[in-house]
């Protein structure tokens, strides 16, 4: 049994590993991405402690779930600015992107009586690595063109 000092210790660089793991990411990652990247400097860290680890970030808000359209739970930064999901169809890989489609100010009345205060967008498509790689290794770009936008279109202001 080790001295509680060194548990202590150990802990802490356990969730250092991890949210750096989580902030180095392009996207979101679930749990079992987290796993195998924070393995790489902790070998033989458990997927127990991973799941663990997680839960004392969320409680204390430095990190936040990401639940996607398909109920794939991922994690990300608790912090980050305004941003919408990119999950690729043929690595499946989520990234950030910061483009936003949605023109509509907040607390615009929608449909009466409805006031929107927030929203969530998911992209579908090819990540730049993998139009690459069908493209035969010429230059990646990413093409936004067959999006699938899980809710209604942006609301034009006249
Ligand atoms: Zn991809
Ligand atoms: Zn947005």
């Amino acid at each position: 049994m080790q001295a509680p000092c060194c548990v202590g210790q150990r802990r802490t660089r356990q969730r250092d590993v991890i949210n750096h793991v989580i902030t180095a990411a392009p996207g979101p990652l679930t749990a079992p991405e987290i796993h195998v990247r924070a393995q790489r400097a902790i070998p033989g860290l458990g997927i127990a402690t991973v799941y663990r680890t997680l839960k004392l970030m969320l409680d204390a808000n430095q990190v936040r779930t990401v639940v996607l359209p398909c109920g794939e739970t991922r994690y990300e930064a608790y912090n980050l600015a305004h941003h919408h999901h990119f999950h690729c169809r043929i690595c499946n890989q989520v990234f950030d992107l910061s483009c936003c489609p949605m023109t509509m100010p907040h607390e615009l009345p929608m449909d009466p009586g409805f006031v929107v205060d927030s929203h969530e967008i998911t992209y579908y498509g090819r990540c730049p690595a993998c139009t690459e790689a069908l493209r035969g290794g010429r230059a990646a770009v990413p093409r936004l063109d067959r999006v699938v936008v899980d809710q209604r279109p942006p609301v034009r202001l006249a």
